[in-house]
């Protein structure tokens, strides 16, 4: 049985609270480890180690900064096997669905190692007679991250790579489902360079989070979650003057136009429905189909669900892994039993699809179709977070476009279409802040920013891109003047430029 303690200045750091959690394999149901819960007093500790690194490695030269970067993307490529054996083994997800995962949060890492240009001011010489105007970005101190257990390394790495890049030290927060791929992260990021302290890992459950959030010594909170705690940390960080970019649930809509290639749409949407069992903030979990695709779409969405292998992770065959927990798969099985009371139908019941080499204790479940879904019903309005395909069935571009936009969520959205004024006008129209065109998984590069709108993201700013550089700093302008030696002359005026 492992045992994962935290990583506090820059060190492992077991657990003085006495709660813990339990480390499952969700593809035997058996406990594996656990995890240390922390409590009040080590969040202290985190933050102030974090706090005395942080003042150090504020004045770190961009150089220095850059160079920790790229060694870290070297000892992340050299452990991507490692990590994503971690990862696979205690969330579940098929292994090389691991390794993209570690390859995406890589990307931001990569994208850091620019940090010296990124951090560029601007400077504006004689803005009035021999004054001087510079614009510089600063750090903002400690800053923390709190992550979901669907990315335990790429959503982190969407954060702290940034966050440490522009001079602060980061505290993460990961879920405690999936805790260990953050401690050898931590244990990559030391062998890199990184001062003692500059980022810490506190594993645990509401309790640290919650201290977090009411942390004098805390100056920013970069969350990813569900909705409801998305919501929650960004109402209780501000009310105490934090900055905050909480992105919360999704409900992502793939609509299917009339002239679509509808084998590729098919292809789309086992890929992006299906992948990570639909544990996947970006999934597909709604098929809009635009009359008359929706029976020839669906047979061919069916024919390829059936051929999809279940099974281990750790199994290369193996196209989807088991669900998280066995709590998380009976809540999800619950909406085929609520669907069908609604009125849908159970076109792929996948509570009989074959898993292939899994114990029978994991928490399995196949992948399901639910067709004829309409939009009061459960199975619609809420977010499953698993592998369930909700179809709905509307009569016009203009009736999809106005189902996506009656939705609370704007995460991610697609479009599959041959029509290029019919795609243009749905990108502009659709109030969802990532947007598809035949692609159904539209995730930003690292260079541009990751985050929806409406119920998805409590917050103005997105994660990483430039975007994450800002929310990471803050401006200040600087105006300067170096007058000649010599007799000057008082003026009460307001300062004009002349
Ligand atoms: P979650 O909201 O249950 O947990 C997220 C984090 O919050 C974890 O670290 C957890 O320990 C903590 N937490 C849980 N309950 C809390 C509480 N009551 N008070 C304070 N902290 C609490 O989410 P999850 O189940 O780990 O992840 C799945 C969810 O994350 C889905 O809703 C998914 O859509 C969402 N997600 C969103 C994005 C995005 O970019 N918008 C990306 C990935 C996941």
């Amino acid at each position: 049985m492992k045992h994962v303690s935290h990583w506090i200045g820059g060190k492992s750091w077991p657990g003085t609270s006495g709660a813990t959690g339990d480390i499952y394999d969700p593809a035997t149901g058996q406990v594996t480890g656990t995890v240390d819960f922390a409590s009040a007093t080590e969040v202290d500790a985190a933050v102030s180690a974090a706090t005395e690194a942080a003042a150090g490695w504020r004045n770190a030269s961009l150089a220095r900064r850059a160079g920790v970067m790229f060694a870290f993307r070297e000892l992340v490529r050299t452990h991507a096997g490692e990590l994503a054996a971690l990862i696979s083994s205690e969330h579940g997800k098929v292994t090389s669905d691991a390794a993209g995962e570690v390859a995406r949060g890589l990307e931001v890492a990569e994208f850091a190692c620019g940090i010296p240009h990124l951090l560029k001011g601007s400077y504006s010489e004689n803005v009035s007679t021999q004054v001087d105007a510079y614009s510089i970005r600063q750090p903002l101190g400690v800053v923390a991250g709190i992550t979901p257990f669907n990315f335990p390394a790429m959503v982190p790495m969407w954060m702290f790579p940034i966050a440490i890049a522009c001079g602060n030290a980061f505290v993460l927060k990961p879920s405690e489902k999936d805790p260990s791929a953050s401690v050898l992260l931590a244990e990559l990021l030391a062998e890199a360079g990184l001062p003692d302290g500059v980022f810490s890992v506190l594993h645990g459950d509401a309790v640290a989070v919650n201290a977090l959030l009411g942390h004098p010594g805390v100056a920013a909170v970069s969350f990813v979650g569900s909705t409801p705690i998305a919501k929650h940390v960004y109402e209780t960080a501000t009310a105490t003057g934090k900055r905050v970019q909480a992105l919360g649930g999704a409900k992502n809509h793939m609509v299917v136009l009339a002239d679509a290639d509808l084998d590729n749409a098919a292809d789309a949407a086992v890929s992006a429905g299906f992948g990570s069992a639909g544990e996947r903030c970006m999934a597909i979990s709604v098929v809009v189909a635009v009359d008359p695709v929706a029976d020839e779409l669906v047979g061919k969405i069916a024919e390829r669900v059936a051929r999809l292998r279940v099974g281990p992770g750790t199994d290369e065959r193996a196209e989807m892994g088991p669900l998280v927990t066995g709590p998380h798969r009976d809540r999800v099985a619950g909406y085929l039993d609520s669907g069908v009371r609604e009125g849908a139908v159970l076109a792929v019941d996948g509570r009989t699809h074959p898993v292939s080499g899994g114990e029978p204790g994991g928490f399995w479940l196949g992948p399901s179709i639910l067709d004829h879904v309409t939009p009061d019903m459960a199975c619609y309005t809420d977010e499953i977070f698993g592998p369930v395909l909700s179809v709905v069935r509307v009569p016009s571009h203009d009736a999809a476009l106005d189902l996506v936009n009656a939705n609370p969520y704007g995460n991610g959205v697609a479009i599959f279409t041959a029509g290029g004024g019919a795609a243009r006008r749905f990108v502009s129209e659709v109030t969802v802040g990532m947007v598809g065109v035949n692609v159904p998984i539209p995730v930003p590069m690292a260079y541009y920013s990751f985050g929806g709108w409406k119920s998805s993201l409590f917050g103005d700013t997105h994660m990483h891109g430039t975007e994450g550089v800002h929310f990471y700093t803050r401006g200040k302008a600087v105006t300067s003047r170096w007058p000649e030696p010599g007799p000057g002359s008082v003026s009460l005026k307001f300062p004009v430029s002349n």
